[in-house]
């Protein structure tokens, strides 16, 4: 069981930043989905429901999350799944159940940079910016690939693009985590192909400083990102082995191009 020897319900990231900062073994409590598996006293735990981050703002270029919006208001927020093809929705909605989706976050699950994330991969293959009390904003790559000190993220922004977007995923069972997930998002010109739960977190593949897959790419240039796609690091664990991640994750993500594709623009 998970117990804190206090509580704080800070009224600002700000507040929250300088909790946390109060003691190294201080944690950040989102929407402790994750946290309360764990066994263990925590000293001090920073709720941050009081921080008015349980909103997504629409701004003339970008949605804004607020780190406390859970994943079923991502799941039901009409004006985002438009805005971005659908793509989050369809990697929130086989996340558990309602009732989960309901209190797991956002902040929770960008900060945590799980392996399995079908939220990070999905996020990756938008144009996405992170922000948080301490690092400030970065895009979304550089922050799972190298994470952040202890600070608190207060809000994962989606820029607007007209975009066309899908996810693929293998689970096991409903329920299960994803033995495997790719999406695909084209923005710019170019498409933006993520691939997570090798079982090691979600890594961009196209688009920015990555291989190129321009919007009307050619076969043989699909072939080589397919090629590059099965060049990844792959690993074993009770989901699925490294050889059928290996084999799969190829078909992935084409299934996930093919199904932005048929999306319209
Ligand atoms: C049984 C189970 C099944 C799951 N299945 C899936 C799945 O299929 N696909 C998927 O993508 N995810 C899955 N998840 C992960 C889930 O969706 C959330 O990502 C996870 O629960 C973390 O979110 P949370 O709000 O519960 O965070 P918490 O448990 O509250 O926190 C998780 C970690 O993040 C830190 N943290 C939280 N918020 C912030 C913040 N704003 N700033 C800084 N640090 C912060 C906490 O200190 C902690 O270290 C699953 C989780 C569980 C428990």
């Amino acid at each position: 069981m998970l117990r804190f020897e206090s509580y704080a319900r800070p009224e600002t990231p700000e507040e929250a930043y300088e909790l946390l900062r109060s003691d190294r073994l201080a944690t950040v409590v989102g929407g402790m989905m994750w946290l309360r598996l764990a066994d263990r006293t925590v000293p001090l735990g920073i709720d941050l429901s009081r921080c008015g981050l349980d909103r997504i703002e629409e701004t003339p270029d970008a949605f804004v999350i607020g780190a406390m919006v859970t994943l079923g208001q991502l799941e039901r927020h009409d004006a985002l799944t438009r805005a971005t093809a659908g793509v989050l929705r369809e990697a929130v909605s086989g996340i558990v159940g309602t009732q989960f989706r309901n209190l797991a976050t956002v902040g929770g699950s960008v900060y945590s940079r799980m392996g399995f994330s079908d939220v990070i991969c999905a996020l990756l293959a938008l144009d996405t910016e992170v922000e948080l009390v301490g690092a400030g904003r970065m895009p979304l790559i550089p922050f799972v690939e190298r994470g952040a000190g202890r600070d608190v993220l207060t809000h994962v922004i989606v820029r607007k693009h007209p975009y066309r977007a899908a996810f693929a995923s293998v689970r096991p069972a409903a329920t299960d985590f994803s033995a495997l997930n790719a999406a695909a998002g084209l923005w710019r010109g170019s498409w933006h192909v993520a691939v997570g739960a090798r079982p090691q977190k979600a890594q961009a593949l196209t688009g920015g400083e990555r291989l190129p897959l321009r919007e009307g790419f050619s076969p043989s240039e699909l072939d080589a990102v397919l090629d590059a796609t099965s060049d990844l690091a792959f690993g074993s664990d009770l989901r699925g082995s490294e050889e059928w991640r290996r084999a799969v994750a190829p078909e992935l993500v084409r299934r996930a191009l093919d199904a932005a594709q048929a999306k319209e623009a």
